[in-house]
This record gives C-alpha cells, sequence and structure tokens, in this order.
C-alpha cells in the first residue's frame, strides 16, 4: 500500500488529503501537524475549519484510510510521498522585510525529512513557493540525509477557500513539476497516478519544476489583478455615473475575457493573493526586473486604494466624523462560506473606522470574537513603510468593537451598517426592520453589492454601494 504523508493540516493540507484519501481507497494517508489543537480539531466532531462538504469527506474516510496525527516523525519515516503543505507568510523582518517569502517553516520541515527519512521519498511542495525553492530544498536533504535518495515535486494547490471540496473533486487542472531526468519522470509518473484516480488525463499538466513553481505565483497574481481591475473601475463608474455591474457585464461577454472574477468589491483579501503578489515583486526586483515588480505591486495598491476609499465614503457620507457613532459591520470573513479572516477587507475598514473612533459592531455566521481581536491587534502591510503599522491596543478594542448574534442586533440603534461579506444569508434580510431599529439618516455602504440598491432607498436608507451611481 502506498503510503502518504501530509505535513500541514491547514486550510490546504487538511482538504486535499481528505480528498484523496476519498478517491484513492487503496493508498494510506496520514496528516501530521505541531499544532495539537489543529489536530485534535481534526480528530473531533468540529473539524478546524469551515469549508462546505467538508465534514461529510472526512466522516467517510477518517479512521478508514485518512489518519490526522501529531506524531510528525514517525509518519513522515514511514511515507514514499510527503507532501509538504506548511505555512509560507510573508517575512516581517530582515532583509526585503515585508516582501519575500518567509521559508522559515518550509526549511524546518526539510531539515526534519532528511533527519528522519531511512527509505526514498518523493517530497512534494505543495505550500505555494518562490520559484527556485526546490534548489534550495534539495540542497537541504542531500547535505543532511543519510544516502536517501529525493525527487523533489512541486504541486502547487489551485483551490479556492469556500469551493474547496467542488475545486479538488473537479479541478481546472492539476499541475506537476519535476526534474527532466529519468528518476525526476518516475516520480512525477507516481504522482499522477494518484491524481489519475479521478481526474481526467487531460487536466494533468506536467511541467518542468520551475514552471509549476512559478505557475501558481502567476495564477494569483492575475487572479488578484482581475479584481483590482474590476475595482479601478468601480471607482470611475462612481464619478461618472455608470454602473459597475453593467460595465463587467458587457467586459465579461467578451469571450477573450470572460464573465468570472469580475464583481467589484471593497478589496480582495485571504492569505494568498496579497502575500503572493508581494512575493513576486521580490523576486522580480531580486533578478533585476523592476519595471516588471513596479508593474505587479500596482495590484495591491489598487487594492488597498480600494479599502480606504470605501472608508472615506463611509466618513464623509456621514457628515465627515463617526466618532462615538455604531457602525454595524455585517462579514468579517475574507469571502462567504468560510470563517477564513487572514488579510481579510474588514480588517483594514474596522481599522479605520476604529481611528475615527467609531464603535464598531460585528456579525459574521462564521467568525469568532477571539479571531476578531487577534485581527485587529495585528502589524498591518504597509507598502510606503514596508515595516508593518502600529497594531490597535487591547483598551481601544474593548471599548470600541463588540460581536453581535445576528444582524439585527449588530444593527440596532446604529448610524450605518457596512456589508463586507457577500454572506448569502446578508441578501435576504429584513431590512425594513433594521432601519426602524436605527438612528436617522440610516446609512448602508454595502462593499460586495449584496443589496438591492433601489429597494432599500424606498425604504428611507441612504446607500452606497460599490462602483454605482450615488443617492442624490
Ligand atoms: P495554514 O496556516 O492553514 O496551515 C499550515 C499548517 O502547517 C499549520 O497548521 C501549521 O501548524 C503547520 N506546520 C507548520 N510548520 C510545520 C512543521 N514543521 N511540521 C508540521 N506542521 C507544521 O496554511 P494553509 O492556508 O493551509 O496554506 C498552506 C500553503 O498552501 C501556503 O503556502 C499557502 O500559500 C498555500 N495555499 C493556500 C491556499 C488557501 O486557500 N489557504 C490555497 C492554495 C495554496
Amino acid at each position: 500500500m502506498v503510503k502518504i504523508c501530509c505535513i500541514g493540516a491547514g486550510y490546504v493540507g487538511g482538504p486535499t488529503m481528505a480528498v484523496i484519501a476519498l478517491k484513492c481507497p487503496a493508498i494510506e494517508v496520514v496528516v501530521v501537524d505541531i499544532s495539537e489543537q489543529r489536530i485534535a480539531g481534526w480528530n473531533s466532531k468540529r473539524l478546524p475549519i469551515y469549508e462546505p462538504g467538508l465534514d461529510d469527506v472526512v466522516r467517510q474516510c477518517r479512521g478508514r484510510n485518512l489518519f490526522f496525527s501529531t506524531e510528525v516523525h514517525r509518519h513522515v519515516g514511514d511515507a514514499d510521498i510527503v507532501f509538504v503543505s506548511v505555512n509560507t507568510p510573508t517575512k516581517t523582518c530582515g532583509l526585503g522585510a515585508g516582501k519575500a517569502a518567509d521559508l522559515t517553516y518550509w526549511e524546518s520541515a526539510a531539515r526534519m525529512i532528511a533527519d528522519v527519512s531511512r527509505s526514498d521519498k518523493i517530497v512534494v511542495e505543495k505550500s505555494t513557493v518562490p520559484v527556485k525553492t526546490a534548489e534550495a530544498i534539495e540542497k537541504i536533504l542531500v547535505h543532511n540525509g543519510r544516502g536517501v535518495r529525493y525527487q523533489i515535486l512541486s504541486n502547487p494547490e489551485f483551490l479556492a477557500e469556500g469551493t474547496a471540496i467542488q475545486d479538488l473533486f473537479a479541478p481546472d487542472r492539476v499541475l506537476i513539476g519535476g526534474r527532466e531526468t529519468p528518476e525526476g519522470r518516475a516520480a512525477v509518473k507516481a504522482l499522477k497516478d494518484v491524481y489519475a484516480q479521478w481526474v481526467p488525463d487531460e487536466r494533468i499538466i506536467t511541467t518542468n519544476l520551475w514552471s509549476a513553481e512559478l505557475s501558481k505565483l502567476a495564477a494569483n497574481a492575475f487572479l488578484a489583478q482581475r479584481i483590482s481591475s474590476v475595482n479601478a473601475i468601480s471607482a470611475l463608474c462612481e464619478a461618472t455615473g455608470a454602473d459597475v455591474t453593467q460595465v463587467a457585464h458587457s467586459v465579461g461577454k467578451d469571450a477573450r475575457i470572460g464573465p468570472r472574477f469580475l464583481s467589484a468589491s471593497v478589496g480582495f483579501g485571504g492569505s494568498c493573493f496579497q502575500k503572493d503578489i508581494l512575493n513576486l515583486v521580490y523576486i522580480c526586483e531580486c533578478y533585476g526586473l523592476p519595471e516588471v515588480a513596479g508593474y505587479w505591486r500596482e495590484v495591491i495598491r489598487i487594492n488597498d486604494y480600494q479599502k480606504s476609499r470605501f472608508v472615506n465614503r463611509v466618513v464623509s457620507s456621514m457628515f465627515n466624523t463617526v466618532a462615538g457613532k455604531k457602525v454595524a459591520v455585517l462579514g468579517f470573513a475574507f469571502k462567504k462560506d468560510t470563517g477564513d479572516t487572514r488579510e481579510t477587507p474588514a480588517i483594514d475598514v474596522c481599522k479605520g473606522l476604529l481611528g475615527d473612533k467609531a464603535v464598531v459592531s460585528i456579525y459574521d455566521p462564521q467568525v469568532t470574537g477571539e479571531q476578531v481581536s487577534r485581527d485587529l491587534a495585528m502589524n498591518k502591510f504597509d507598502w510606503d513603510h514596508p515595516r508593518h503599522l502600529q497594531p490597535l491596543s487591547d483598551t481601544d478594542l474593548a471599548k470600541q468593537v463588540g460581536m453581535a448574534a445576528d444582524a439585527y442586533e449588530a444593527a440596532r440603534d446604529a448610524h450605518a451598517v457596512c456589508i463586507l461579506t457577500e454572506w448569502d444569508e446578508f441578501r435576504s434580510l429584513d431590512y425594513k426592520r433594521m432601519f426602524d431599529a436605527m438612528h436617522k439618516p440610516a446609512f448602508i455602504f454595502d462593499g460586495r453589492n449584496v443589496v438591492d440598491v433601489a429597494k432599500l432607498r424606498e425604504i428611507g436608507f441612504v446607500v452606497y454601494s460599490i462602483g454605482k451611481p450615488l443617492d442624490d
């Protein structure tokens, strides 16, 4: 029986391995992590991450051929294929501070693999890593191993949170990069055989190592660029009376452009887009390509601009101050159908409002008060001063931020509602009930274009919706 071990039981490692275990009953899959809490969660009824369909997949194969464990050394040592799916955040200090990928976790995983391996292994980069990382990993493994032979493959993950299971069941493509040697080709084939259990052959792409590593960074950069493009147009729509939904629809009808990923919003978030573009920019600078670095950097600038534009709109509409005013924030996760708040635009928007002394009441169906406190207390990347901005103090947090049990509680006695995540339930709220419980004039700032602007104006709200014609 082929044995797979995955190092890192996070948003990628957990769901990816659960689907491999489900689709390949003849393979034993063990997911290991240094976090006891995470592993305990994976072994419990309440999984540590929220993802539609995940519970069902885990229930079907946990204990059969899917296991979660903190015994990292034992399971890595036993495996034929070791996936590494550890976090690769952005560096916060040192050379290239604030832009380079922090490969500390990767390096320590590689050193550990070298320490515990007694048999030949295929090591798979599942994490998103800078192009040429495999070269560094090979050196660490070879210099520290005991005659064990390794083949490194790049197999970046393209799942999107919120639709991870769907994406893993029917991926647009599976990408596998390897060395162009007989051993490299054999390793690529071994991994391809795993995916071939359920992914059609034409969707499995094989490339050289560097193309696979770079493709993941490029794909995320293109996706983020698309959002920044439509968001840049949304600002122009507001200035001219055009409607961004109509413009995006017309633009997306061009078969060369396509309709997907063209929704204007308060900005993109999530753990990947910003960090991967920062990383791409850093790599371009390292290779002496400042013009290319500058091109990608603008994608993040527009994203930051979109968030600050939103906050400015809220404050200026509310007679230039939100001090002491209650603002209901509906949605804190970076997108619907996930509880993930990493780099969510809600952090910057809330910080902006809190900076002007608003009192913020937050409701999100999947986000806890602890997550919000942690996020608002964290440093933020600042492009122009690539250290990190000051976090909010605990005292300010306690005084100004509260969690609400539902949207109605958040809106009670509020002056304004800000919609920051496109949760489906926000489309069908009883807005009349909310309006009746709010101070007047009652404002709605829709950062996700989920509300029916005309209906809310009829109720009496002053409505601002991204990229839509403004109230008179
Ligand atoms: P995550 O933080 O949720 O999970 C990473 C896990 O690795 C953590 O649980 C951590 O405890 C564990 N870990 C770190 N070092 C370890 C070690 N030495 N031994 C054992 N466990 C260790 O991160 P994630 O969101 O799953 O992302 C993982 C990688 O996949 C990142 O490189 C990310 O860029 C990439 N990626 C993420 C997504 C996404 O949507 N989240 C999508 C595609 C790719």
